[in-house]
């Protein structure tokens, strides 16, 4: 480690005035990513505005249709919250199969969007829910959001207040998940909606999470597993490293596809 200044924000204000005060700032959430990255110094951020403590931000409720969670809301929160449970059932068990308690206990679901890691499992359940990204500055469709790998459509000092989640008529997720980390090797996500069947694939793309297509029209043809009937991903489009080869991940992508349809019923 190295010196910094460490401000603890009491407000989306306060957090908004400390980052835009020094180029150099940095938000902290649940330092999940973020204290590790410190650690190896591959960031040096020469002020932290740990946001969260902000009330504004740590929250779940329903809005009509809509389930709105704030940013620094962590992933046991999201697990537990009998609104989410009830409302989202997908997503509250999604949160509670990321990585293990200690992480479910500080990382936060704005820290595992604005990180967009291309094996987190949040950003797979934004994109087949449709869910729209709201900022300090403005609200940005999930599909325009996540642009790279640990890219966003985030602008430095801009901060993610909220994420809103329509809800789906059905949802499931099913993951394959690291032995090590609980990260996901494949994670596929789909959601019928009211604007059609969408997927949500993490884990295995090389440009991080998409939206698998050729699976959305055929469902939206054909709602069962026959739907997958044919169709693959091209295995040198996927992630290769020591836990799998692309082949090996794109046929995990159809595998679990295929567990989440038969979970959906
Ligand atoms: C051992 C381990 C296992 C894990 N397993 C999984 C898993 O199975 N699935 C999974 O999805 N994830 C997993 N994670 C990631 C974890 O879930 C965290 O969500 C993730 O690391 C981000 O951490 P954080 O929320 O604490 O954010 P931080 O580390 O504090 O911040 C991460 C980045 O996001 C930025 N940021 C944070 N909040 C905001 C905001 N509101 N607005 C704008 N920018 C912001 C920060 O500036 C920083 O750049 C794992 C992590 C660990 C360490």
């Amino acid at each position: 480690m190295y010196s910094f200044d460490y401000h603890q924000a009491t407000s989306l204000d306060d957090a908004a005035q400390k980052l835009a005060a020094d180029d150099e700032a940095s938000l902290l959430a649940g330092g999940q990513t973020l204290i590790p990255t410190l650690k190896q110094r591959l960031a040096m951020p020469t002020t932290l505005v740990d946001i969260s403590r902000i009330d504004a931000l740590n929250f779940i409720r329903l809005e009509g249709d809509v389930l709105v969670i704030g940013a620094a809301t962590c992933h046991a929160t999201v697990a537990t919250s009998q609104t989410c449970r009830d409302a989202l059932p997908a997503l509250a068990s999604l949160a509670n199969h990321i990585g293990d308690p200690a992480v479910r206990h500080r990382g936060t679901l704005g820290g595992s969007i604005a990180n967009n890691d291309p094996s987190a499992d949040y950003p797979a359940a934004a994109l087949a829910l449709g869910a729209t990204i709201v900022t300090t500055q403005r609200e940005i469709p999930a599909d325009d959001f996540f642009t790279g790998l640990f890219e966003t459509a985030l602008e430095p000092g801009e901060i993610l207040k909220e994420v809103r989640f329509p809800l789906p008529v059905r949802a499931a997720y099913s993951k394959f998940p690291n032995p090590a980390s609980r990260y996901a090797m494949v994670g596929v996500f789909i959601a019928q909606t009211s604007a059609g069947p969408k997927v949500g694939v993490t884990g295995a793309g090389q440009e991080g999470v998409f939206r698998w297509r050729e699976l959305e029209d055929a469902l939206a043809q054909n709602w069962s597993t026959d739907a997958l009937k044919g169709l693959s991903l091209a295995g040198d489009t996927m992630i290769a490293d020591l836990h799998g080869d692309g082949d090996y991940r794109a046929h995990l992508v159809t595998v679990m596809a295929k567990r989440t349809l038969e979970a959906m019923g």
